[in-house]
């Protein structure tokens, strides 16, 4: 790739991601000493915690998505190309990716963590996944579609499988989406639709392990339980899914689901990109890197967040898939990078965990900082106020701040529109000339078969 360096000294970094970690590195590093090129297959960064917020309706995906350009619009010396990274060449110090090829100085993988369905092929055809803000505007989608033909639907089983939803995945993610939707449909779906019963709505949030909450007390896995059952979640731990067909949803105990809306939030899995060896990618898929976020057996190629694992004594398992693990190792990494052009000794990681919380809904959440435990509307209001200043933009922030306000004012949300993006149809190529096929409706009257048309072209 072309782009000219500002002094002969300039090292390019090359960042694959513009997740929490990447975004953060581009930021932190010094332009005067390096030259990066950030890549990512969207030209916005997306703030995953409040997706699930877009999938019930209750933001605009506009408000947790920033454009790549407008936060880098004062740094001459950030490239940004959008762009979908395909294979790592270590040995040339280059990666392929879908906009052709391009050198490194120093590579750093952050393009995180896709849904892990386990290798069960049909949950993950006939399920939903939320990991994107298009994913969640799937979900949201689908919901809306589904409410609107059960009105239409021709018995009672159908209509009551169409409005049913199943959660998979106890985790906040989980726990977080089965209180939006039970809001849902406690405040605002009987006004929307007054034909039909939602009585006969039923929202499962199903747990394989013991409780809900996994990496929190259980206090607070007890009392978020109760705070579902309380808003109507039918909460079953020591439950996993089976098989699911897009009617039926199978579990381990034997018994059945009916739904048309199954949501899959039972775990990630690293992302892969080939080109790095079997021996540094962990089974879920995540890269082992040192104390330093270098990559196993590399001195030029850095992994950073979700996709990363920094294995210790301390964390058998690597550092928890959060956010402030990959902002924190971000900022490290910037330091450390320098650090390595003047040739000083690197600064090893240490994460400063400052708590986790979830929420289940309005005046609903728990929270746990250090020893201190709290929940309720304390919790809520902790829990709003560190995920709004943690989203970028002001103009985000007060969106979001106004939407939350109105919701609670209100009790409704505004934004229950089925909206699909429409795609060109794409050009009919001959596949022996490759020339376009044009089709008149003079030539072509009755047949639409793509056969018929290319036996007449010829
Ligand atoms: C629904 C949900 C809720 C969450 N809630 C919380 C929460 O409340 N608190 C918390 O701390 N954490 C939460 N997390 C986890 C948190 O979002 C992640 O830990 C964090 O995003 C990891 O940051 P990252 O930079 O490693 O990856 P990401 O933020 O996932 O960024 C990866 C980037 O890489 C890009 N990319 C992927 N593959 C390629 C490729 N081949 N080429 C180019 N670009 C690529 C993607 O488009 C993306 O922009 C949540 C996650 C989800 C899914």
């Amino acid at each position: 790739m072309d782009i000219p360096y500002a002094t002969e000294q300039q090292k390019r970094v090359v960042v694959v991601g513009a997740g929490f970690a990447g975004l953060t590195l581009a930021k932190k590093l010094s332009p005067r000493h390096f030259q990066i090129l950030l890549l990512d297959k969207n030209n916005y960064h997306q703030f995953q915690p409040l997706l699930y917020q877009v999938a019930t309706a209750g933001l605009e995906p506009s408000s947790i998505s920033f454009p790549l350009r407008k936060v880098f619009q004062q740094k001459p010396n950030i490239f940004i190309r959008v762009a979908e990274v395909q294979q790592i060449l270590p040995a040339e110090k280059a990666i392929e990716t879908t906009i052709g090829k391009i050198d490194y100085d120093y590579l750093v993988l952050a393009h995180g963590a896709e849904t892990n369905f386990f290798d069960n092929a049909n949950t993950q055809h006939y399920g939903y996944s939320m990991k994107s803000v298009s994913e969640a505007l799937l979900i949201r989608n689908t919901l809306l579609k589904n409410f609107e033909q059960a009105l239409i639907a021709a018995t009672e089983a159908e209509r009551n499988a169409l409005l049913n939803v199943v959660i998979v995945g106890g985790g906040p993610t989980g726990v977080e989406l089965a209180g939006a939707v039970a809001e849902m449909k406690n405040k605002l779906l009987p006004k929307d639709y007054p034909e039909l019963n939602f009585s006969a709505m039923h929202i499962y949030l199903l747990e394989a392990a013991p409780g809900l909450l996994n990496g929190m007390s259980a206090a607070s896995s007890a009392k978020v339980t109760e705070y579902l059952k309380g808003l109507g979640v039918k909460v079953q731990i020591q439950t996993a899914v089976k098989d699911y067909d897009g009617h039926t949803v199978y579990l381990n105990n034997g018994t059945t689901l009916q739904s048309r809306c199954l949501i899959w939030a039972a775990g990630v899995k690293g992302a892969v990109i080939a080109g790095l060896p079997q021996e540094v990618l962990l089974p879920n898929k995540r890269i082992v890197v040192n104390e330093y976020n270098a990559v196993k057996g590399f001195d030029a190629v850095f992994a950073l967040g979700d996709i990363a694992c920094m294995v210790s004594e301390q964390n058998p398992k690597g550092h928890p898939q959060v956010a402030p693990v990959a902002i924190q190792q971000a900022q490290l990494l910037a330091v450390n990078l320098k650090r390595l052009l003047t040739q000083q000794s690197l600064l090893p990681f240490a994460y400063r965990n400052k708590g986790s919380m979830a929420t289940v809904g309005r005046n609903l959440a728990v929270a746990e900082l250090g020893k201190i435990k709290i929940k309720g509307f304390i919790a809520w209001m902790a829990w709003m106020f560190v995920h709004l200043m943690s989203v970028i933009g002001v103009k985000n922030r007060l969106f979001i701040l106004i939407n939350w306000i109105w919701q609670y004012i209100t009790y409704d949300q505004s934004l229950r529109l089925i909206i699909k993006a429409t795609e060109k149809k794409k050009p009919l190529i001959c596949p022996e000339t490759r020339k376009r096929i044009t089709i008149s409706a003079k030539h072509f009257t009755v047949s639409s078969n793509y056969q018929e048309i290319l036996r007449q072209v010829q």
